[in-house]
């Protein structure tokens, strides 16, 4: 019943916060999963006696390890690598490297851990990981990405492999980490595993529309989300945060629907461009010549920069979309966001709201799409990847973007459904987590106690 999965969701809270002190990211994602999953538990105690929670929330293998390169100058310089192989009962552990100062043993766990949920949530059949460096690619030049990178592989090459373990892209890591990533695997194992990191580039065993897809997607699940409440992207106002990867594909797909994007930003600032915002300029400064956002007004004077990064949501819009880190939405932002009539919020960061946020925009009924939901066609086509590398042919643009958006539609319906089964109709977070798990814990339950 009820109260004993509430009194074993607290247990399993404790346990985490006690074995993994001061982590706070990792306490924060364990803590909205597991609250979210008590009516799946209530109704399913044989994962409570199979210890199911217990094993989730214990990362199967976490690898840390010494990152030593030379700088430009020649000097000596030692970062740490991590890499978290959370949970492989459903593949090979799957998920994104992040290369970023703030990273450690915390943030790479959250992620793994919300990896988890989100792999499962995607029908694929792909494990849960995550990995990084507290490694800061800003202002380095190519020479030093390609040498720490080169570092970062050498150790990392170890643990990997198409069947076991298969990295990507996340903060700070792109097509031209990858390339070298992927180049220094090769020569280290003398052969051509095309399948040991997804997001490459095309010309050596990359998918068509891997780049666009996690914007896309995230844009084509709140796209779903809104035709269910009458609305749409077409003639609406955006704001979206960030400007990487996840943000420029995100304003691509959204300006294509007929909305008007009026702002994104980088960790510095934010531009506002009432004019909606011209994205080849923001492709050009941040893909091509690596520069900060504010750079945008000196060839748009009209637009306006801020610095700061919180000030992007007090900007009306009817939808926003988090697209650059986590925690970027705290309580204050997210009563500023519905206090200005927002209509609807997607993630396309992971966990770019806290706990409190979330709660503002579920209380005034905002639609919600959770981060593990609405940012899973990155990895979902990673997935499509890995099956073009294991065929060793290539799909047309068009026929991964019509998966891409099949998968999406997937995601946003069984999370619905789940939602309602669970008697929290309309709710995405419980539906999604409660969606990813029991794909989980079933598979977990079939194979043992493993
Ligand atoms: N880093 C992305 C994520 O958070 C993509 C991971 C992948 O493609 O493996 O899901």
């Amino acid at each position: 019943d009820t109260q004993v999965a509430k009194d074993y969701v607290n247990e399993v809270y404790e346990l985490v916060q006690k074995r993994n002190p001061h982590e706070c990211e990792f306490h924060q994602a364990v803590k909205e999963i597991l609250e979210s999953l008590i009516p799946a538990l209530a109704k399913h105690p044989e994962y409570m006696d199979n210890g199911i929670l217990e094993r989730i929330v214990e990362p199967e293998r976490m690898i840390t390890f010494r990152v030593p390169w030379v700088d430009d100058q020649g000097k000596t310089r030692v970062n740490r690598g991590f890499r978290v192989q959370f949970n492989s009962a459903i593949g090979p552990y799957k998920g994104g490297l992040r290369f970023h100062p703030s990273v450690n043993a915390s943030i790479i766990k959250f992620l793994g851990f919300e990896q988890i949920f989100k792999n499962s949530l995607t029908g694929q059949p792909i494990g849960g990981g995550k990995g990084g460096s507290d490694f800061d690619p800003k202002g380095k030049s190519d020479r030093e990405i390609m040498r720490f990178t080169q570092s970062f592989m050498t150790e990392l090459s170890k643990y990997i492999g198409p069947d076991i373990d298969v990295p990507a892209g996340d903060i700070g890591v792109g097509a031209r980490e990858i390339g070298f990533m992927f180049g220094q695997y090769k020569r280290l194992k003398g052969a051509y595993e095309a399948g040991v990191l997804t997001g490459k580039g095309l010309s050596y065993g990359g998918s068509l529309a891997r780049k666009e897809a996690t914007g896309y997607g995230a844009v084509y699940f709140v796209e779903e989300m809104l035709k269910d409440r009458g609305l749409s992207f077409k003639g609406s106002t955006v704001v979206i945060s960030g400007s990487g990867n996840v943000a420029i594909y995100a304003i691509e797909k959204a300006t294509q629907l007929g909305a008007k994007v009026v702002a994104c930003s980088d960790s510095n600032g934010y531009i506002y461009d009432k004019n909606g915002i011209n994205l080849s300029t923001v492709k050009r400064l941040k893909e091509v010549e690596r520069k900060r956002i504010k750079e945008y007004v000196t060839e748009h004077p009209h637009a306006e920069y801020y610095e700061g990064c919180l000030g992007i949501w007090s900007i009306p819009c009817d939808i926003a979309l988090p697209c650059a880190t986590q925690n970027e939405i705290d309580e204050s932002s997210a009563q500023t966001l519905v206090k200005n009539g927002v209509k609807a919020i997607g993630e396309g960061a992971n966990m770019p709201s806290t706990l409190e946020a979330i709660n503002v925009f579920l209380k005034n009924n905002i639609l919600f799409a959770p981060a593990k939901a609405a940012n899973a066609g990155g990895v979902s086509t990673s997935a499509l990847e890995m099956s073009q590398n294991s065929m060793r042919l290539s799909w047309t643009f068009e026929e991964v973007d019509a998966q891409l958006y099949k998968i999406m539609t997937n995601i946003y319906r069984n999370s619905v459904a789940a939602a309602e089964e669970y008697g929290h109709p309309g709710n995405l977070v419980v539906g999604a987590n409660i969606a990813g798990f029991i794909k989980l814990a079933d598979a977990m339950m079939a194979q043992g106690v493993i």
